[in-house]
C-alpha cells in the first residue's frame, strides 16, 4: 500500500526504525523531503545520519516503518531506487587499480548506462567536478581531495534524481570546498541533494533545510532561516550609542530598555528585551533623526552552535557539546524556504 505524501516529495519516511543488535540507529524517524533543494543532516557521532542515508539509498533495509523514495516503496524496489540515486559515502569507494575513467564506466554500468550514453554522462560528470584531466590517472594514486572529487563525479553520473553525500567535504582544500558548495547548489536546482555533515557552517551555507539528528531521531527539520531565527528567540537586542546627547534613562523611558551601561570611551551599551518588542527600526530612525551616534545594533551574539547544542541536549544527547561544528557561520547565506518541521 502506498503512503500518503505531497506530490513534491522525493522521500517520505514514516516511523522508520533500524536496529543493530541492541543499538537503535533509527528510532521511528518521520520526515518528508522535497524533489529539489539541499537538506543537511547534522548531528553528533552515532546520531544515525549514515543509517538514514543508507536506507534512503536503498542499500540498508529498514526494520520497521514506511519509506517511499521517488514514489517507490524502498523495501520492494531497492534496485530501481538505487539506479536513480547517486551516492558518495563517507570515504569514496574507489578501486585503486582502476583509472578514473574505468571507475566511472563501471559506475555507469551499475545504473544501466553503456556505449555513447555512458561516455557522455561520464564526460559531463567529470567536467562538472573539474576532474576531466584525471580520467587516465589510477584512482590509487590520487590525493584524498582528488578522490573525493572523483567520488562526487561518480555520484552524479547519469543525472540521478537524488544525490546523497555523506560528509563530502572531508579532505577538500578551501578552494575545492568553494567549488564543491557551488556544485551542490547547482545540482540542487533540479534534484534533491541530501548532505550529512558535522560542520554547521557548511550546512548553513549550502543547505535549504536542516535536519538535526541525535540518538536515531530527527529533532527538528526546518528551513535554514527558521533554524537561524532560533538564535534570536528569547534573546536580547543590544546597541551601543553615543551618550553625549542622551540623558540617563532616556532609552529606558522611551523604548523600554532593560539596562544601560556607560562605557569608558563615552559610549553607552543598552539592552532591550527582544521578545517583548523589536525596537531596532524605531530606535535607528529616532537616533538618526536626533543626530545621536550609534555604532552597533543587533541581537546579542548567540551562535548557531549554541542552538544546535541546546537542541541536541534537549534531545537527550549531551555529547554534542563537544562535537558541534567548528566551522564559522559568518559568511553564510539563506536559500529559499524548505520543509516545515516534521
Ligand atoms: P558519524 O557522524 O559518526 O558518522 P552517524 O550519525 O552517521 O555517525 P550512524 O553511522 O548512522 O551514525 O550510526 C548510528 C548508530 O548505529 C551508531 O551507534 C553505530 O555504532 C550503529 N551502527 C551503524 N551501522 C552499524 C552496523 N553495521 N552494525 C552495528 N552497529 C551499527
Amino acid at each position: 500500500m502506498s503512503i500518503a505524501r505531497s506530490p513534491s516529495a522525493a522521500v517520505v519516511a514514516r516511523r522508520l526504525t533500524k536496529r543493530f543488535g541492541a543499538i537503535d540507529a533509527s528510532c521511528g524517524i518521520t520526515i518528508e523531503l522535497p524533489t529539489t533543494g539541499v537538506c543537511g543532516l547534522l548531528g553528533p557521532n552515532g546520531a544515525g545520519k549514515t543509517t538514514l542515508l543508507r536506507m534512503i539509498a536503498g542499500v540498508l533495509p529498514p526494520d520497521d516503518g514506511e519509506l517511499e523514495v521517488l514514489g517507490l516503496d524502498a523495501r520492494r524496489h531497492g534496485t530501481s531506487i538505487r539506479a536513480k540515486i547517486g551516492s558518495l559515502p563517507e570515504s569514496a569507494p574507489l578501486y585503486p587499480e582502476l583509472t578514473v575513467g574505468e571507475y566511472l564506466r563501471y559506475r555507469a554500468a551499475l545504473i544501466g548506462l553503456g556505449g555513447r550514453g555512458a561516455h557522455e554522462a561520464i564526460q559531463t560528470a567529470l567536467e562538472r567536478c573539474d576532474t576531466l584531466h584525471l580520467a587516465r590517472r589510477c584512482c590509487g594514486t590520487l590525493s584524498k581531495g582528488m578522490q573525493q572529487r572523483v567520488g562526487l563525479a561518480a555520484a552524479i553520473v547519469g543525472d540521478p534524481a537524488i544525490v546523497i553525500l555523506d560528509e563530502p567535504s572531508v579532505g577538500l582544500d578551501p578552494a575545492q570546498i568553494v567549488m564543491f558548495r557551488r556544485l551542490v547548489r547547482e545540482l540542487a536546482q533540479r534534484r534533491l541533494v541530501l548532505l550529512s555533515s558535522h560542520l554547521l557552517g557548511e550546512v548553513e551555507s549550502v543547505c535549504d533545510t536542516i535536519a538535526v539528528m541525535a540518538r536515531g531521531r530527527v529533532l527538528v527539520h526546518e528551513s535554514i532561516g527558521a533554524f537561524r531565527s532560533r538564535t534570536t528567540a528569547g534573546r536580547k537586542i543590544v546597541t551601543e550609542v553615543d551618550r553625549s546627547l542622551l540623558q540617563e534613562d532616556d532609552l529606558v523611558m522611551e523604548f523600554g530598555a532593560l539596562h544601560e551601561w556607560p562605557l569608558a570611551d563615552g559610549w553607552m551599551r543598552v539592552e532591550f528585551d527582544a521578545p517583548a518588542r523589536d525596537v531596532r527600526a524605531d530606535l535607528a530612525r529616532t537616533l538618526s533623526t536626533r543626530g545621536i551616534g550609534m555604532r552597533s545594533l543587533g541581537y546579542d551574539a548567540t551562535g548557531l552552535e549554541d542552538v544546535f547544542i541546546e537542541l541536541v541536549r534537549a534531545g537527550g544527547d549531551v555529547r554534542a557539546v563537544s562535537s558541534a561544528g567548528s566551522d564559522t557561520a559568518s559568511d553564510a547565506h539563506a536559500h529559499g524556504p524548505g520543509e516545515g518541521a516534521p
